[in-house]
């Protein structure tokens, strides 16, 4: 699966909106044959289109598809320096795909900040800097031994010799390691090799109170402009609203929202966010017995897809009958499409599109 991990300083609400996330998550028992760590929460992706397919073709189950949040405590300053639990975290840190860095935008004199003050960018560099100092260290590392190596003269090692020191450049300015674009193949390597930190893609949730839940406040909007400096987005949320809605059932759920006049619970723009954050898309198998979301990659050939769902429809796969979710829902039927040909035949080559309805023809 794919997998955000949740960080960011001490008493900003980081539990808060992972115990939000995971109560309206699936439940450890649905998992009987893997063990979910505590700390993993699966959640399903909230998406209309599925809801509206499985309503069309009247399915006996509809299933969304998921991802992970990964609850990442204790990341301090210091924590780069090995001191304590820190460094265990910034394990963790390696293993997800891409962060959501929780900042605190509320006021509250009874809950205590590490820091002693609001100020949501400072949080912010406290957090980036503990990533970057961890990055120097692997990349000091593997620059040593990669200079030692060089000196056979190997065109391959300075190469990376040289990258590796444009890379320490820009983390010796503070900066994340992601500001570079490794531009050839061999670049691209070490990249993926080095598993650095500061390369994961990252969005900023902003936690606030109940009352600045719709506009946010001058924090937030701090924190928008500092993002956007860096290609980052913002997602406002107030954790405590989020927390009390998880604990609703469905209808209380929608009566609780509308008393607040918002249209749907903020943790799914959050997750839709982190979603996105990922490059992922989602196509549909639509039918009477199951209607089903699936999450591939950007780019993802038909193939590809069709081994999301088994490994022989891709080692069989003949071709995908494709139609896009709103030629679906106009039509109102598969045979409806399928009439007024909007029912691609598409071949191997094809890349698959967010929202695609397909049904896979294959061998077995
Ligand atoms: P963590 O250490 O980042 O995981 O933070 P927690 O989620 O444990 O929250 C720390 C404290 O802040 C708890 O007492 C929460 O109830 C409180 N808290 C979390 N979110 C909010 C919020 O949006 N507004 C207010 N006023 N308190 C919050």
């Amino acid at each position: 699966g794919f997998r955000c991990g949740i960080v960011g300083l001490p008493n900003v609400g980081k539990s808060t909106i992972f115990n939000a996330l995971t109560a309206a998550g699936i439940d450890a028992e649905n998992y009987p044959f893997c063990t979910i760590e505590p700390n993993v929460g699966v959640v399903p992706v909230p998406d209309p289109r599925l809801d509206r397919l499985a309503e069309l073709v009247k399915t006996r189950n509809k299933v969304a598809t998921q991802m992970e949040f990964v609850d990442i405590a204790g990341l301090v300053k210091g924590a780069s320096q090995g001191e304590g639990l820190g460094n265990q975290f910034l394990g963790h840190i390696r293993q997800v795909d891409a962060i959501v860095h929780v900042i605190r935008c509320f006021t509250d004199d009874n809950v205590v900040h590490v820091e002693g003050s609001i100020d949501p960018l400072r949080d912010r560099d406290v957090i980036t800097m503990e990533l970057v100092l961890a990055d120097m260290e692997s990349v000091e590392k593997r620059l040593k031994k990669t200079r030692n190596q060089a000196k056979s003269g190997d065109k391959k090692c300075k190469a990376e010799v040289a990258f590796l020191e444009k890379l320490q450049e820009v983390l010796d300015r503070g900066e994340p390691a992601r500001v570079l674009e490794p531009e050839t193949d061999l670049e691209r390597d070490l990249v993926r090799d080095l598993c650095l930190l500061t390369t994961k893609p990252v969005l900023y949730v902003a936690n606030v109170s109940e009352d600045d839940a719709a506009s946010g406040n001058s924090f937030v909007r701090e924190l928008e402009e500092a993002a956007a400096g860096e290609g980052a987005s913002v997602v406002t949320i107030a954790g405590g609203i989020e927390q009390e809605l998880s604990q609703l059932e469905a209808d209380e759920q929608q009566e609780f929202l509308a008393d607040l006049g918002m249209e749907e619970p903020g943790l799914h723009r959050l997750i839709r966010a982190g979603y996105e954050l990922l490059g992922l898309i989602t196509f549909f198998t639509v039918g009477e017995k199951e209607t089903k979301a699936w999450t591939i990659t950007r780019g993802t050939t038909a193939p590809g897809a069709a081994g999301k769902i088994h490994t022989d429809f891709e080692r069989g796969f003949i071709r995908a009958e494709v139609i896009a979710y709103e030629d679906y829902v106009r039509c109102g039927s598969e045979s409806a499409a399928r009439d007024k040909g909007l029912m691609r035949s598409e071949g191997k080559e094809y890349v698959v599109q967010d929202g695609d309805c397909i049904l896979f023809r294959f061998n077995v």
